[in-house]
């Protein structure tokens, strides 16, 4: 029961973020939820959500790119909201080629928000959870948290150094209330996944259909993709008072894909 708790959502406008504010929504929590997107449809979502879960559901356009309005995120909520008890880095791209061919500007940009925008919101919301004595922070790493995969050095790297991050906060404020975990999930079918098809059947030489079932789900072996409400309800999981002793661990939702 989430009942009276402040949450953030980092990039919950769709696919796995979206999922996880209704989940937290629906337990109690009122939730900031965050992202990009058109704004007739962010204003559906946040309508939709308020009325079935009867929450407070507000929404911030900060760009996690940048620490001013990452720390403009979190006095707003904390103004409007109350203190953040349950802190979700969600939000992330991708951005598939050869390392010769890395834009550097795509690395940048997914170290940016992958990465360090965790390091900015979790920073900024710790004293909070700390001083109330509870707090969660999970962040939403990837089965590439522990694994590569070719043509994806900075999203790998990304996740690899969020997973790092994970670990040294849950060490930081372990004696707190706060815990600190990891949520990894395989292939899900959001936006993201979706836009990444067309640059890996280039970067492969195979077709869409190929990309789909020879390389992403050749890596799962329950050869499905996972459901988004299947990590958010992870994430509701690692949230409950049932999950007062998970902290630093990175919890695999991934079909598998790890476990060869
Ligand atoms: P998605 O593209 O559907 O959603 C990404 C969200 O992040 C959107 O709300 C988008 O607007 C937001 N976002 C992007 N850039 C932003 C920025 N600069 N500032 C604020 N918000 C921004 O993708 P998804 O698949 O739901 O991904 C969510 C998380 O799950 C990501 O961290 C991703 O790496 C991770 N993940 C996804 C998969 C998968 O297969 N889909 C697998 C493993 C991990």
């Amino acid at each position: 029961d989430l009942s009276g708790k402040t949450a953030i959502v980092t990039g919950s406008t769709s696919g796995i973020g979206k999922a996880i504010a209704g989940q937290l929504a629906h337990a109690g929590a009122n939730v900031m939820i965050n992202g990009f997107g058109d704004p007739a449809e962010i204003s559906r979502i946040i309508k939709d959500l308020s009325a079935a879960s009867g929450q407070t559901i507000l929404y911030s356009p900060a760009d996690m790119r940048k620490s001013d309005e990452i720390k403009m995120l979190v006095d707003q909520t904390t103004a409007s909201l109350g203190a953040v008890d349950i802190l979700i880095n969600n939000a992330g791209i991708q951005y598939v080629s050869p390392l010769e061919d890395f834009p550097p500007e795509q690395w940048d940009a997914i170290l940016d928000i992958n990465l360090t925008s965790s390091f900015h919101t979790t920073r900024l919301c710790l004293g909070a959870m700390k001083r109330a004595g509870w707090g969660r922070v999970v962040n939403i790493a990837s089965a590439h948290s522990t694994v590569a995969s070719p043509y994806k050095s900075a999203y790998v790297a990304a996740k690899h150094g969020l997973l790092g991050l994970t670990k040294t906060v849950a060490l930081e404020c372990a004696t707190d209330g706060v815990t600190v975990n990891a949520v990894s999930p395989g292939y899900v079918l959001t936006d993201l996944v979706v836009r990444q098809i067309p640059d890996t059947a280039k970067a492969r030489g195979l077709t869409e259909e190929a990309v789909k079932n020879d390389v992403m789900l050749a890596s799962q072996p329950t050869k499905k993709f996972v459901a988004a409400e299947d990590i958010a309800k992870s994430v509701l999981f690692l949230c409950s008072s049932s999950a007062d002793n998970i902290t630093g661990a990175n919890l695999a939702i991934d079909g598998g894909w790890t476990a060869h």
